[in-house]
């Protein structure tokens, strides 16, 4: 028997590590000893990165989420040993479709990549002779039905597997769309403004035999409606791993109708050569985005509000010692970032700076405190405190340096 101990010292006698391969006894220990080495080790330091405090909303320049524990133990406890991926994709997603209440699910680089797969599954099914030649596939190109007031940023993953988008206002103009090449319709659920509403366009599409698919990407919470939008009857669903899921944030979930999820997975990495290759997802955000969801469905969900709300509360207090200044807390509507922030106005006759003045005061900060400004309706503006997204012990950092601010510009 090599005890740990022994193994460790063995270790650091032998200048080829590559020996120790084939012993079949190196995994925990090795990489058991650089993670622990890595804890001591202050990479934003070493690299010269300014860590951000992040008091605002998820975002993708921002590195989206903090994952969570479980998703660090799942990613340090699998990354010892290999796995064939075509099984872990899977197993992986089998169990997230058990979670999720759906026929089949697989995890994504992130609702982007979800997008160009899902629409990828649409086009070519499980013909491998499409799936090797998208987007340059001969013939027409396949149309995607949108919205008008859904046209987004994002829909240029759709566009990626070589279809064009088809725009229409109201189910009328929907019904009349659909051709022999319309392949999917697209619902981005953050839109703002439909002039369809989900029912009427699910219904519409199934009528065609067209899949539909919901971009829902941002919009936990509340947690219900990870549920939602099987009910009404979309074929395919996707959310962002890396937002308030607080999975890896390149990875995400695509979720619905079984024949479309397993054309997605021949359209994706470990597959040579499809639309999705370059869009992999590693062995260990596989294993992480399954423990964030198992943790998020998991959590109680109620006292994680209260904390939210506690929190605001907590801040704003220490805020409105400040002759002139006062908190609110805002709900915002969602459905994307549908949680508590707290928005400070103040005096500005009393406290002479403005609010952008002190997001960028605070921007500058080392660790840059992240907020918000707000603009009202009359061309004031508040300043926005994000609270969902810090870490217990900065939520009277982020009071302390907000005041300080606040008070040197009191006359
Ligand atoms: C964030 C977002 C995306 C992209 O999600 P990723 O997981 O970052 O790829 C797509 N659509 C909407 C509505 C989003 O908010």
């Amino acid at each position: 028997m090599i005890t740990r101990r022994k193994l460790l010292r063995h270790l650091s006698a032998t200048p080829v590590i590559g020996s120790l391969f084939g012993t079949g006894i190196w995994s925990s220990s090795v990489f058991g000893r650089s993670v622990e080495k890595a804890k001591t080790r202050d990479l934003f330091e070493e690299l010269g990165v300014t860590p951000v405090i992040n008091a605002g909303v998820t975002m993708t320049f921002l590195s989206g989420s903090l994952m969570r524990p479980e998703v660090m133990e799942a990613i340090n406890s699998t990354s010892h040993d290999f796995a064939n991926m075509h099984e872990l994709q899977d197993r992986v997603g089998e169990k997230i479709a058990e979670m999720l209440k759906v026929e089949a699910a697989m995890v994504t680089s992130g609702a982007a990549c979800a997008m160009v797969l899902g629409t990828a599954a649409t086009i070519t099914g499980t013909d491998e002779e499409k799936r090797l030649l998208i987007p340059n596939l001969p013939g027409p190109r396949p149309e995607v039905i949108m919205q008008k007031s859904h046209r987004y940023v994002f829909d240029q993953a759709i566009t990626t597997t070589g279809a064009r988008i088809v725009e229409v206002e109201g189910p009328e103009e929907m019904e009349k769309a659909f051709t022999e090449n319309t392949v999917m319709a697209l619902f981005f659920n953050a839109a703002g403004r439909s002039s369809i509403s989900h029912e009427q366009f699910v219904e519409i599409a199934k009528r065609h035999q067209v899949p539909s698919f919901i971009d829902a990407a941002a919009d936990v919470p509340p947690v219900e409606n990870l549920f939602k939008y099987q009910k009404i009857g979309f074929d395919l669903i996707t959310f962002s791993g890396g937002k308030m899921i607080r999975g890896p944030q390149s990875a995400g979930l695509l979720y619905g109708r079984k024949d479309l999820i397993e054309a997605a997975k021949l359209n994706h990495s470990p597959y040579e050569a499809p639309i999705g290759r370059p869009m992999k997802v590693n062995k260990e955000e596989l294993f992480g985005m399954y423990a964030a969801l198992k943790a998020y469905l998991e959590l109680d969900h109620d006292a994680e509000w209260q904390e939210w709300l506690d929190r605001a509360d907590r801040i704003r207090t220490q805020l409105e010692t400040i002759a002139g200044v006062q908190g609110e807390t805002h709900i915002s509507p969602g459905p994307a970032n549908a949680f508590p922030s707290l928005l400070v106005s103040w005096d500005q006759e009393k406290v002479k700076i403005t609010p952008r003045e002190v997001y960028d005061a605070l921007k500058a900060e080392n660790p840059s405190i992240v907020t918000n400004v707000r603009r009202m309706e009359g061309g004031q503006s508040q300043l926005s405190v994000g609270v969902v997204l810090l870490r217990p012990e900065q939520v009277d950092y982020v009071a302390k340096r907000i005041k300080s601010i606040l008070v040197k510009a009191e006359s």
